[in-house]
């Protein structure tokens, strides 16, 4: 009987604490007037950064153009084969660019593999989200909002070549003449080196004096030679007299026979 009492007022408070949830929300909505939805095509949301749309080129701010250069990096490794992309050489300028860039919206699965090979990071996702494609070649130009300005770009191109020349060309003397007091600094130091060394093999006053001091005992060690010699002049006669004795062995030999 507890147990069924207990259980009927629980119910009763789980269906209490619904009902409040339900009268706070609709009373949030018909006081506040909170707007879940947009008055399209007159309002457009605030797409977050991280929406992805098909790819479009970035207009860089120092060259109020493109940077794309028809290398085709992207056309190649793009897996649904939707870029097609044509350019070259323009007279004038080093820079190759993109004459022809178009990309059929309808193929790309937005995988971002274009955007990881371009070496000019001129690349990116667009934020579309309502562009409506009739038919299935659902190609955009992407150098359509480019072309009106490509002359200007190119005028101010060889400008920027130039003076990038310029630096360069400063850049490589002063390196150029860095390298040479290196080298010249390097030549002295080896020079005081050499001279230090050369002082140091010199012979000072002490040292002749020691030279001098070292002679003498050459000297002395000279007799010591020579007293040994009469030691052997000594010893000759010796030998000399043993001579004699000998003889007058012989001689007596002889007289007894
Ligand atoms: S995002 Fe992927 S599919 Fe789309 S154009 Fe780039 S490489 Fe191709
Ligand atoms: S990879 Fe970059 S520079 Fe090369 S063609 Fe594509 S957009 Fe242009």
């Amino acid at each position: 009987m507890v147990l069924y009492v207990r259980k009927l007022f629980g119910g009763a408070w789980s269906l209490l604490v619904g009902l409040s949830i339900t009268i706070r929300e609709f009373g949030h909505t018909l006081f506040k007037r909170k707007a879940v939805t947009l008055q399209y095509p007159h309002e457009k949301p605030k797409l977050s950064p991280a929406y992805r749309s098909a790819i479009k080129l970035i207009r860089f701010d120092e060259t109020n153009s493109h940077d794309c250069v028809a290398c085709l990096a992207c056309e190649r490794i793009c897996p649904s084969f939707c870029i097609s992309i044509e350019g070259g050489k323009v007279e004038g300028i080093k820079k190759k660019r993109a004459t022809k860039f178009e990309m059929d919206f309808a193929l790309c699965s937005l995988c971002g593999l274009c955007l990881d090979v371009c070496p000019t990071t001129t690349l990116e996702y667009s934020k579309f989200y309502d562009e409506a494609g009739y038919n299935r070649e659902w190609t955009f130009d992407l150098l359509e909002e480019f072309r009106d300005y490509e002359e200007q770009f190119v005028g101010e191109q060889l400008v920027r070549e130039e003076k990038a020349a310029e630096a360069k060309k400063k850049k490589a003397a002063a390196a150029k003449a860095a390298k040479e007091a290196k080298k010249k600094k390097a030549a002295e130091a080896k020079a005081a080196e050499e001279a230090k060394a050369k002082a140091a093999d010199a012979p000072t006053a002490d040292g002749a004096e020691a030279k001098a001091d070292a002679e003498p005992k050459k000297a002395d060690a000279e007799p010591k030679k020579a007293d040994a010699e009469p030691k052997k002049a000594d010893a000759e006669p010796k030998k000399a007299d043993a001579e004699p004795k000998k003889a007058d062995a012989d001689a007596a030999e002889g007289g007894d026979e």
